[in-house]
């Protein structure tokens, strides 16, 4: 889904429960999937100073509440930056692989893990609300271009 369609639909989904899916809001959710990876609170600023010049640190945790309370966003604990959800509309468990070395963020839904996780509360009378699985390592391309790297230093010698 491209863009524009992703941001129409984000429209729709706010005005259908009462929210106005202001510019601003838009503009932030715009720069996110655009951006193709996650970004901090500043690095929007930034980012959103380009166009809205007058735009404040409050401006955009302003946006960045909205768009997490309506799901179109998430948030990464462990980085404490924001990534753009494209499938908003279905309430998914989310779970996220984090690269170290490019700061790629692929998100994947596992409902298996969602389910384990969710019987291992019940068994202790726990009910979960919410929960952020992350996982750090090297996504397959760093991955590639370390193992190349170190051929090149075994051709040296
Ligand atoms: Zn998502
Ligand atoms: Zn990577």
């Amino acid at each position: 889904m491209n863009r524009t369609t992703l941001i129409n639909k984000a429209r729709a989904y706010s005005e259908q429960r009462g929210a106005r899916f202001t510019p601003l809001r838009e503009k932030v959710y715009d720069i996110l999937l655009g951006k193709h990876g996650p970004m901090g609170a500043y690095e929007l600023l930034d980012e959103l100073k380009l166009t809205e010049s007058s735009a404040k640190p409050a401006t955009v945790y302003r946006a960045l509440d909205f768009l997490l309370e309506f799901g179109f966003i998430h948030r990464l604990e462990s980085t404490n930056a924001f990534v753009a959800c494209h499938h908003f509309d279905c309430h998914h468990p989310v779970q996220f692989l984090i690269c170290d070395s490019c700061g790629d963020v692929a998100e994947i839904q596992s409902e298996g893990l969602q389910e384990t996780l969710d019987s291992q509360a019940k068994k202790q009378g726990f009910k979960v609300s919410k929960q952020t699985i992350e996982a750090h390592g090297l996504c397959s391309e760093c991955q590639d271009a370390e193992n190349s790297a170190v051929e090149e230093v075994k051709h040296e010698c």
